[in-house]
């Protein structure tokens, strides 16, 4: 059988390899950091940097594909892996998605509607931005960005010195403030001969920056699903996308905003692994495998609750509640702030 190869051993990398391992695959993990939570189920893992050129390329060498589960990945090591095995989602994906000025442009070129937003990259430019792209605002790095982490809020003009310190010499974004109703998110997945299936649009709730709750179905109206369902689809084409994406949605009276996407399975697309036949993880191992993709639809609507931190102890109770599946990611160490699993309680037949 073929072996996929995973850049990054996290959760994703995880779920990732319990779904190509279902499929008849092998899983070969790259991950820098020690006991990555893929490690305990991938076939191999390679401890090593990104940097490492020798270790780069055995990992290519024992691999047919590459694929992975975040989107800062070292140019360099991109570079070489690709003269050396097919990577998917392709670079393109990547460049536009690392970046998020590259990206709001990008998504403002093919016509969607994006925040008001501009470059900041002096404390003179923040006072144009915030005329241009407005107060209240959101700054935020234009690169390493996750989990509200590297953002400053702006309410009014007199906090714009403090929210640039916080960038501490980053390039940066000003993003105008979206008054949006609430937030959701599609899961689309483009194969390599061009197909598209996106599943249902769920609903997001934040708590601190993170994800907090996805709940199916969304609050949305049949031409709001189509709209959501047909953005997505439009993204993949325009990057020739190969593999499973996150789009995150503003919802507003004036219609549906992009707030980013993301090239890789995604938090909000959890909740498929108990609302669905084939999953986002099977999806996109199908996607980067070259299979035929699974069409999306949904069995059941699900509520998808992260496990965050402390979130742990109620582990005990969730596992006595027939309606839910826990999903656990074996990390050693409890952080405040840090993923640790998630429950996806079934609301009944969809
Ligand atoms: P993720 O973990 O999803 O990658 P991130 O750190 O990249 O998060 P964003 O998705 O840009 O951050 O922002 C996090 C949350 O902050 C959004 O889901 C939304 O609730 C809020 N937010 C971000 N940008 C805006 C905006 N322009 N207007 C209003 N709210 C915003
Ligand atoms: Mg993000
Ligand atoms: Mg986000």
């Amino acid at each position: 059988g073929a072996t996929i190869g995973i850049l990054g051993g996290g959760q994703l990398g995880r779920m990732l390899s319990v779904a190509a391992s279902r499929l008849g695959f092998k899983c070969h993990i790259f991950e820098p950091g020690a006991n990555p939570p893929a490690g305990h189920v991938a076939d191999a893992v390679t401890t090593a940097s990104y940097e490492d050129d020798a270790a780069l390329r055995a990992f290519a060498d024992a691999v047919d594909v590459i694929t992975y589960e975040f989107e800062n990945i070292p140019t360099s090591a991109l570079d070489l892996l690709e003269t050396l095995r097919p990577i998917r989602p392709g670079r393109e994906a990547l460049r536009v998605s690392q970046d998020r000025l590259v990206e709001k442009e990008f998504l403002a070129g093919l016509g969607l509607k994006t925040a008001p937003f501009a470059d900041v990259a002096s404390r003179a430019d923040l006072d144009t931005a915030m005329e241009t792209a407005g107060v209240p605002g959101i700054l935020k790095t234009r690169r390493f960005g996750y989990d509200g982490k590297g953002q400053a809020r702006i309410m009014e003009v007199s906090d714009a010195d403090a929210a640039f310190e916080a960038m501490a010499g980053a390039p940066a974004i000003l993003e105008g403030f979206v008054d949006f109703s609430h937030e959701v998110s599609v899961i689309a997945a483009r194969g390599v001969n061009g197909e598209v299936a996106c599943f249902d649009p769920g609903e997001n709730v934040h708590r601190d920056g993170i994800l907090h709750t996805t709940t199916l179905p969304a609050r949305l109206s049949g031409a709001q699903r189509t709209d959501a369902v047909l953005l997505a689809g439009q993204i993949l084409n325009a990057l020739d996308y190969v593999g499973v994406m996150g789009v995150e949605l503003f919802v507003t009276p004036k219609g549906l905003i992009v707030n980013e996407i993301a090239p890789r399975v995604h938090n909000s697309g959890h909740w498929t692994q108990d609302g669905c036949v084939v999953d986002q993880f099977e999806q996109h191992i199908r996607a980067v495998a070259g299979w035929p993709l699974g069409d999306g639809s949904r069995h059941s609507n699900v509520e998808m609750l992260n496990l965050i931190g402390d979130d742990m102890d109620q582990v005990p109770e969730l596992a006595k509640d027939p309606a839910v599946a826990l999903h656990l990611y074996g990390k050693a160490e409890v952080k405040a702030g840090r993923k640790m699993g998630h429950a996806n309680r079934v609301l009944g037949a969809a």
